[in-house]
């Protein structure tokens, strides 16, 4: 006999988007039930960089989400005694064109000169020893990036859930069908008023048809990490320089990033076609965090290219130094994309809704919105 349950909510997934979820229903008082396949879950979210990066963000509805998932963040920080440092990032400029875009953001973007300004050599070296200082020209400091764990709050923030709020958690559970109002796992089945699927790159096993005709794609990333730095070391601001201000949309107005792109094309012909830009973050255990590639296809090779990471790395040391950039782990993940559209939101029948297409930016924008999400579907 399979017990029979009820929630209000079931939210399957417990990647960041459907962890978000799960927290923004269980602080308004919903009875929630949480299905993860795996145990841990360890589909994107774990593998990321922990970066909560509003200033990629174009300003507009995504940078006000990125902002307020940024407040959401700090809010359980505390109740989690998840590692959370208010790093702020720096864009590193070595080239005059690299200039002349953090120069034309700064005078463009609105609300930027109010968390952004444009720092000397001199004042970058004051907020990061790590950044290099041969040639640097100029850093675009911005203050409201985050540096989170993400192998470490993707443990926390369930035991949050259910200890704090309630939270029934299944791992180890895969939801391969959905019945409104049933679903069915080997051993229970529930009753639920509504489903939130938050599957990530699983497009195969609940509304295929839905992905299918949406146009998603996968996006496959390398990724190192190098051993600790040592007790107390921190990296301070997150470090990028020029490959990033060719990646996020933040930058996508400024008419000074074709001059960029054209020379980036002709002279870093491998980083175009591998979508090469990097990034440094650090984790709980002050290892550093250094990325990545993107390769687009609905399916992927799982293997991991020497040729990509020896290329990360050169890029990374044009830009950093002095820490201990000796690797320990390489790896990939996997996030659905999909073009020109920042997420993936689809009622595919009565009471049940897909979170799905966040891309690069989950950890940035997931917990604003699954505000706006229960807004718009009176969850
Ligand atoms: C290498 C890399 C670096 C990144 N860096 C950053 C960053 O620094 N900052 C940022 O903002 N974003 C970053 N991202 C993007 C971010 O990680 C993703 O947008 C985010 O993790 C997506 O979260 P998700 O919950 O949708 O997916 P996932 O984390 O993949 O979670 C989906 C979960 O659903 C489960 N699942 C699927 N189907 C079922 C089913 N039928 N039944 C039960 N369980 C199921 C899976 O097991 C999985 O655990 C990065 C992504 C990658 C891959």
């Amino acid at each position: 006999m399979r017990e029979r349950k009820h929630a209000d909510v079931a939210v399957v997934g417990a990647g960041i988007v459907g962890l978000a979820h799960a927290y923004a229903l269980a602080k308004r008082g919903r009875k929630v039930v949480i299905f993860e396949r795996s145990e841990p879950a360890v589909g994107a979210s774990i593998r990321n960089f922990g970066l909560i990066w509003p200033v990629g963000q174009p300003a507009g509805v995504l940078r006000e989400r990125a902002l307020r998932s940024r407040e959401i963040w700090l809010e359980i920080a505390p109740k989690t005694g998840l590692w959370c440092m208010a790093s702020g990032s720096l864009h590193l400029a070595y080239r005059p064109d690299e200039r002349e875009v953090l120069l034309e953001f700064l005078e463009t973007t609105p609300d930027a000169q109010e968390s952004c300004a444009l720092l000397t050599p001199a004042e970058v070296a004051r907020k990061s020893r790590v950044a290099r200082q041969e040639g640097l020209l100029c850093g675009l400091w911005s203050s409201t990036e985050l540096n989170v764990d993400p192998r470490q709050a993707l443990r926390v923030i369930p035991q949050m859930l259910q200890q704090e709020y309630g939270v029934e958690l299944r791992f180890g559970t895969a939801v391969n069908v959905i019945t409104m109002p049933h679903i069915e796992t080997p051993s229970e089945q529930w009753t639920v008023e509504q489903v939130l699927v938050c599957g990530g790159q699983d497009f195969e096993t609940l509304y295929p048809e839905v992905f299918a005709a949406s146009g998603i794609t996968k996006c496959k990333l390398q990724m190192l990490r190098t051993v600790p730095q040592g007790a107390g070391w921190t990296l301070g601001p997150s470090l990028c320089a020029g490959l990033t201000l060719l990646h996020y949309d933040a930058f996508k107005h400024c008419s000074t990033r074709a001059e960029l792109e054209e020379r980036v094309n002709r002279e870093l012909p491998f980083y175009v076609e591998q979508h090469i830009h990097v990034l440094l973050s650090q984790t709980a255990l002050s290892e550093l965090t250094i990325g990545d590639s993107h390769a687009y296809g609905l399916t992927h090779d799982p293997f991991e290219y020497e040729a990509i990471n020896q290329a990360i790395l050169d890029y990374l040391h044009s830009f950093a130094a002095g820490a201990n950039f000796t690797i320990a782990e390489r790896w990939h993940g996997i996030y659905p994309k999909l073009e020109g559209q920042a997420d993936l939101i689809v009622q595919p029948e009565p009471g049940v809704t897909i979170v799905n297409g966040l891309s690069g930016a989950g950890m940035t924008l997931s917990f604003g919105l699954a505000e706006e999400v229960l807004a718009r579907t009176r969850l």
